[in-house]
Parts: C-alpha cells; sequence; structure tokens
C-alpha cells in the first residue's frame, strides 16, 4: 500500500479516487477482489461523482435510521464482499464490535479461496469469528449456485443484514425471508437501493465510519426512543430527497456555476 501512495502524487486533484482504485486493485491481484468488482466500482464512482463525492444530507438520514435499526436488532450480521473488504474492511470490524454483531462473507462470485482470504484479512482487522467460510451449509430459497449459500449461524439467522454494493436479487430474496435489509449503495436507482428497508446512497468509504460514528452516539437511547427513529424515517422519501439532491446539484451546475467549475479545473 505504501508503494501505490508513493507513486501517485499527492498533489493530484484526483489522489483519493486513484488511491481507491490502486487499493482495489490491489486486493484483485491477492485474489480478493474480482475483475468484476472492479467493474461495480467504476459504477459506483460514477454516482458518486453526482453527488459531489461527499456523504450528503438524505444519506445521513438513512444513517441514523440504520444505526437505530441495528441496536435494535435482535442478531444483526454485517455481510461482506470482496470489493467492501478492501475498501471498508477495517471499520466494518469496528462496527461489528460496537454492536456486538455478526460478520460473514457473503460472495456473488463465490470460492473458498476467496472467502478464506476476506476472513483472513477481517481478521487481521481484529474480527473474532467470520461466518460464511467453511459453514456456508444453507441456501437462500431463489438463489441458485454458490451465490445463495449463508452460514446457518449467520444471515441465516439474522433479523437485520447490512449489506454494501449488493446485487438486487439478493437483496430482494433477503427480504422475501422476512429480514430487513440495510444496503450502502451508490446508485439511488439499483435494484438493491429500491428494494432495501434503509438504503444509505453514499460511499461505503465513508459511510462505515460514519455509521459507527452514529451508532455510539445512539447506544444509550432507549428502545421506545430507538423505535420513533426508525417509525420516522421513510426510505422512499430518502431516495426521493437523494434524487432531487442530484437533480437541483446537476441544474445548478448546468445554469450557474459551469464557468467558475471549468476555471477550478484550471484550462
Ligand atoms: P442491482 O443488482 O442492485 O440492480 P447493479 O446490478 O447495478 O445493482 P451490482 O454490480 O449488482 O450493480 O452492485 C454494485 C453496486 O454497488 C452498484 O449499484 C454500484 O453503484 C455500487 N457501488 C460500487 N462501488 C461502491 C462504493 N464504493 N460504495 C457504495 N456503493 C458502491
Ligand atoms: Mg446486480
Amino acid at each position: 500500500m505504501e508503494e501505490i501512495e508513493h507513486s501517485i502524487p499527492r498533489s493530484h486533484p484526483r489522489y483519493h479516487s486513484l488511491i481507491t482504485r490502486e487499493r482495489l486493485v490491489k486486493g484483485f491481484y491477492e485474489g480478493i477482489v474480482v475483475p468484476q468488482g472492479l467493474i461495480a466500482h467504476g459504477r459506483g464512482e460514477c454516482f458518486d461523482y453526482l453527488i459531489g463525492e461527499k456523504t450528503i444530507p438524505p444519506a445521513r438520514k438513512a444513517i441514523r435510521a440504520a444505526a437505530a435499526l441495528l441496536l435494535l436488532a435482535r442478531y444483526p450480521v454485517i455481510s461482506v464482499n470482496g470489493n467492501t473488504a478492501v475498501l471498508a474492511g477495517k471499520d466494518i470490524v469496528e462496527l461489528a464490535k460496537v454492536l456486538g454483531a455478526a460478520i460473514e462473507v457473503n460472495l456473488f462470485y463465490r470460492t473458498r479461496e476467496r472467502a478464506v482470504k476476506i476472513a483472513k484479512l477481517l481478521k487481521m482487522y481484529g474480527a473474532e469469528k467470520v461466518y460464511g467460510v467453511d459453514d456456508a451449509t444453507m441456501r437462500i430459497p431463489g438463489l441458485e449456485h454458490p451465490r445463495g449459500l449463508v452460514s446457518p449461524n449467520g444471515i441465516w439467522k439474522a433479523d437485520v443484514v447490512l449489506v454494501a454494493l449488493e446485487d438486487g436479487d439478493r437483496t430482494q430474496a433477503l427480504r422475501k425471508l422476512g429480514k430487513k435489509v440495510i444496503a450502502i449503495d451508490l446508485n439511488p436507482l439499483s435494484r438493491t437501493a429500491l428494494s432495501a428497508d434503509i438504503t444509505i446512497v453514499d460511499n461505503v468509504i465513508r459511510a462505515v465510519p460514519l455509521l459507527v460514528e452514529e451508532v455510539k452516539k445512539l447506544k444509550n437511547m432507549d428502545k421506545i426512543q430507538l423505535q420513533q427513529i426508525i417509525s420516522s424515517y421513510n426510505n422512499l422519501e430518502v431516495l426521493r430527497e437523494t434524487l432531487n439532491y442530484i437533480f437541483d446539484r446537476l441544474k445548478s451546475l448546468a445554469e450557474n456555476n459551469l464557468k467558475q467549475l471549468v476555471k477550478e479545473v484550471g484550462v
């Protein structure tokens, strides 16, 4: 990682974005990230550009509701794939610790070798137990192939599942199993975003640390107050606010600020 950081000048205007890409490429060569994951990241980057590469107000609302739901959960599970492990692994382990939640490796392109590597990385960050490596013996109904496999002691047992960069099919299948799903997804129009109970439209790199902070903040609230946060939350409304945020931002750029932006780019 240090070598990568040295090879990209800090002064580069897209420094953080380039470092993130390098981390994923490194994860790819290490066998943690699949090539499809690199493409998925590109789709995410595009939406990150549209929201201005920062956590926007509707995402903050979703993070608050997500923290409340996770705190009220009987058995919360954090589902981790290759991209998430590389981009937010350390914060995910912290989130699991503050919540007392389980972590499960859950892969769309599942191989045992990759699951082992992801679990190893999470353990290096301090995770004590990682489900989903050799114990993914239950199948989510309707999902054929190894992508539908989950652990009986992890996602299978969960009442609330946090997923990131998830596929729409699987999100819907988890909901059909009666689970509450919290999704972190930069695309407010993905099937995942549209079918989750709570959708955090933000980069997983920013969202997970914010979620940790929020859980710490709400940890001492009583159950009734946490319930109130959840019952006053409306995911459809939050998605609408997100689309309006993007719409207003683009409109303001097009109408007033494009000249300024061109100047800032330095042409
Ligand atoms: P869906 O199956 O839900 O319709 P999709 O097929 O468009 O989504 P997938 O490849 O299944 O996309 O899932 C990847 C999702 O993760 C995309 O919606 C993408 O925008 C999002 N994504 C990519 N990188 C990040 C990131 N760093 N943080 C949050 N979301 C991301
Ligand atoms: Mg998909």
